[in-house]
């Protein structure tokens, strides 16, 4: 059997090695010493200036809409994980969808300033796959119209824009490290900001909004413990050869797919890419059906990752078309991809794929 991901376990031994640090203090969430380490080592790596690490990547949207006080209409992408919607509706803001573009599957930064109205505060737009929104024009839009930009980086762990981590853009952006993810702590998620006063904000949500006997504001309980941080001081070090392991694979996947009528996303330039999915777009849906059948078939699954095009999810109230977003969600396929994925598994895979197409 062949699954879409594979969750990335590093050697149990050295697992066992940090858990038996928090074990030894018997102190295994509140900000632990493993925590508070993954945190530093996290904050170095992505070199930002203030990172928290939190239970999930869906908390962490709800927590940086709260903090800058986002209550009315979001423009939003309608390609992405559910997540995104979700996290700006359970908040009670309306999420204003404006369509994709057609290379990356990003919102289309062209299309966004038709949507402002005066009650737009912000835009929450997704790194889809780990491709860079247009982060420039973004910028542009949001100064001009006083409007907050909130990544949601949950695919973007590891991808450099411009030669800076992807996920240090816009005011806040948020990652997953749920075990699907390329780096993973089981579950788990942080939320990243260089804005100290945001910053202090979001530490006091996550704990409840109090230190000790002081009370300072509402919260929420966004905190993680040890053994998901356990997880994360494991796997971080191993991130280096985790994407080129992924990147071999997705090169084995470009020579086997490159004279099909298969078609690929194009990131913008400046884009140093993580291989966080393989993601591929078929003529039609009735081919993407036959391929993902006979893919099953062998034993071999993949995902429809988008689907479907979330302004079209049953619980949007006035729904909009977003006409390339609908039809790259009906279309498009996620193949398998993982760090120890062989190249004979890839080998079967396209055969499968190009005797149906
Ligand atoms: C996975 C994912 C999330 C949610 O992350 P969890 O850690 O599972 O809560 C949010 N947004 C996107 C784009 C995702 O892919």
């Amino acid at each position: 059997m062949i699954t879409v991901t594979k969750t990335y376990l590093p050697p149990f031994e050295e697992y066992t090695i940090q858990l038996k640090r928090a074990w030894d203090k018997a102190w295994i969430t509140n900000n632990g010493i493993l925590v508070t380490e993954l945190e530093a080592k996290l904050k170095e790596y992505l070199d930002v200036k203030h990172l928290l690490f939190c239970t999930n990547g869906t908390i962490v949207l709800q927590m940086a809409l709260k903090v800058l006080d986002i209550t009315k209409e979001v423009i939003t992408t309608p390609f992405s994980y559910v997540a995104t919607t979700n996290a700006i509706l359970w908040e009670r803001c309306k999420p204003v969808f404006v369509d994709i573009n057609k290379d990356d599957f990003c919102i289309d930064s062209a299309k966004i300033e038709s949507s402002i109205t005066e009650n737009t505060q912000a835009i929450l737009a997704t790194h889809v796959y780990g491709y860079p929104c247009n982060t420039d024009a973004i910028e542009k839009i949001a100064l001009r119209h006083n409007l907050k930009v909130i990544y949601d980086g949950a695919h973007a762990f590891g991808a450099l824009y411009k030669n800076k981590q992807l996920l240090s853009y816009g005011d806040i952006s948020t990652c997953s490290f749920h075990a699907t993810k390329l780096f993973h702590t089981g579950e788990g998620g942080c939320i990243i900001t260089n804005n100290d006063e945001i910053a202090e904000q979001l530490s006091l949500f996550r704990s409840f909004g109090h230190i000790g006997d002081k009370y300072y504001s509402m919260g929420i309980n966004g905190k993680n413990s040890e053994f998901h941080a356990a997880m994360g001081l494991c796997n971080l070090p191993r991130l280096p050869e985790i994407i080129s392991n992924r990147k071999q694979v997705s090169e084995w996947y470009d020579n086997l797919l490159m004279n099909s009528t298969i078609t690929r996303p194009t990131s913008l330039d400046g884009t140093n890419y993580n291989y966080a999915y393989y993601p591929v777009v078929f003529k039609s849906e009735e081919q993407l059906l036959l391929v993902k059948k006979k893919l099953e078939e062998n034993d071999i699954y993949s995902r429809r990752y988008f689907y479907p095009s979330l302004n079209k999810l049953p619980f949007i109230e006035n729904p909009v078309t977003c006409a390339t977003s609908e039809n790259i969600s009906n279309k498009i396929l996620c193949l398998p991809l993982y760090d120890s994925l062989k190249l004979e598994e890839v080998e079967s895979i396209c055969k499968v794929i190009l005797s149906t197409i």
